[in-house]
């Protein structure tokens, strides 16, 4: 690959050529970054801080700017672009008010000696390795921890979203993080592979599928380097006898649609009980068929385009086989006509375990509905999936609800709210969606050397 080219996924135009490294361009790179780190360490806490409040300034003021790219680049609908680069923001000026504090050292009881001492020391240079789908936020989750800690960064972005990359490189710049502590870099597959082997670089943190997730993972652990991954999800909602059901399955339909489904914790997976079963498909099949699908720059539109047409066609062939295996289509799950990566949004039920869908994860638009015949039988559902990211339980007794939300095999459990993600949350998952967290401060305790100084 000699270039990033970028599709506008509304019209199907190619929009944009970003070169990539070349073959001096890796080396170049591991140099900068290895050499920017002593200086970048040596800066104080506070003026690191002080350098990341410019950065959280400058994404409030641009958010329409940014969300308009985004919503060119991958097709998020414009509120909601804008929605994430005020999130992102937030992410930068929360690392900036509590990472201070989340670096002070601290003195352990010095049991015999005079003193056991820990500080929390960066490791240096790091390398991101970043997905489409919420461009600036997934940056952000790991940019913010990291440079606040002392590190350098790296930054490989998914080809699809390159020039929202190379406007979140301006900005840090802007800001005053120096050129070579944040460098984005457009580079291959290979390339990456090379900088994450390269002695110069001590950890590698990925959000993306789970083919990616284990490429970089091989190569990260030959080299013995540790590895945060953020995968895909299989997202159990698991509605409780108690709950409103209009309202519940309301809320169900718009965090289902929300970026067109293609988030990692989207609730892929609607579990209620079995009586409810017709009203509910009915509320939310009614709630898909109306949703307004088209432009992400028209303010009614609320499902845009999918990230690009082979990620369309790849949803649209994982509802038809789906059906062809004995699933039951209540609405959508067709491709629109024209040069965009529209989708009419889809609902499915009678999904058995022999069939695809049933282990599969849907990245799109796609409501996948079970019946269940007791709050038992609902958790069995929900941990019978290799995945293990998120999941909600939605009832009135909010004390049975975290009951049966304490039974799932997930990193983020929700009660009667899906999803939420604050930059004070840890954010992670078990199982096949990958290891490590994000957020808070657990994210800022990943690649760090916990350093022990003790004095007899
Ligand atoms: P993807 O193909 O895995 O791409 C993600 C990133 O990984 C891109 O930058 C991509 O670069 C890069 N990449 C892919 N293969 C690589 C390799 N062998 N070596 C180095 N880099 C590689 O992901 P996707 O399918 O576009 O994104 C959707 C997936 O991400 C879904 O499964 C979703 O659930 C998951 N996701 C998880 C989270 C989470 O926090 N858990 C959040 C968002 C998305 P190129 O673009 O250059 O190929």
């Amino acid at each position: 690959m000699a270039t990033y080219t970028t599709t506008n996924p509304t019209t199907g135009a190619t929009d944009r050529e970003f070169p990539t490294l070349d073959e001096s361009g890796v080396e170049d790179v591991l140099h900068r970054s290895d050499a920017a780190f002593p200086a970048w360490r040596s800066l104080t806490p506070q003026e690191r801080a002080g350098i990341l409040t410019r950065v959280a300034d400058a994404y409030k003021a641009r958010s329409e700017e940014l969300g308009r790219l985004i919503a060119t680049e991958m097709g998020k609908p414009l509120a909601e672009a804008i929605g994430e680069a005020k999130l992102a923001g937030k992410i930068y000026r929360w690392y900036a008010e509590h990472g201070p504090e989340l670096l002070q050292p601290e003195t352990l009881d010095p049991q015999g000696a005079q003193e056991s001492l820990v500080t929390t020391e960066p490791v240096g240079p790091l390398v991101g390795v970043m997905p489409w789908n919420y461009p600036y936020y997934q940056v952000a989750r790991f940019a913010a921890p990291n440079l606040m800690a002392g590190n350098t960064v790296i930054l490989k972005h998914a080809e699809i979203c390159a020039g929202s990359a190379q406007v979140m490189a301006e900005i840090f710049h802007d800001a005053g993080v120096p050129e070579d502590v944040y460098l984005n870099v457009f580079a291959d597959h290979d390339q990456v592979a090379a900088m994450i082997a390269d002695p110069r670089v001590h950890g590698v943190s990925l959000t993306g599928s789970e083919r990616a997730g284990a490429a970089v993972a091989e190569t990260a652990g030959k080299n013995l380097k540790k590895a945060v991954l953020e995968l895909g999800g299989s997202d159990a909602f698991i509605v409780l006898e108690d709950a409103d059901l209009e309202q519940v399955a309301r809320t169900a339909a718009e965090a289902r649609l929300s970026n067109a489904g293609q988030a990692c914790n989207s609730p892929k997976r609607m579990i209620v009980p079995t009586a409810a079963l017709p009203d509910f498909v009915s509320a939310l099949t009614a709630a898909f068929g109306a949703a307004v699908v088209g432009d992400p720059l028209d303010p009614e539109v609320e499902v845009g385009p999918l990230s690009s047409v082979k990620a369309r066609d790849t949803v649209v062939a994982q509802v038809n086989r789906a059906v062809e295996q004995g699933a039951v289509l209540h609405v959508g799950g067709e491709a629109l006509e024209g040069d965009g990566a529209f989708m009419r949004p889809a609902v499915l039920t009678g999904i058995t375990p022999e069939m695809d869908a049933y282990s599969e994860e849907i990245f799109g638009p796609v409501a996948m509905v079970y019946g269940a015949d007791s709050a038992d039988d609902a958790v069995r559902l929900a941990n019978d999936v290799s995945f293990g990211l998120s999941g909600s339980v939605w009832g009135s007794d909010v004390e049975r609800a975290q009951e049966v939300a304490d039974q799932l095999e997930v990193g983020m459990a929700y009660v009667n709210e899906h999803g939420t993600t604050l930059p004070g949350l840890p954010f992670g998952g078990v199982k096949r969606s990958g290891f490590g967290r994000e957020l808070g401060r657990w994210g800022m305790g990943e690649f760090v050397n916990t350093r022990l100084r003790r004095t007899a």
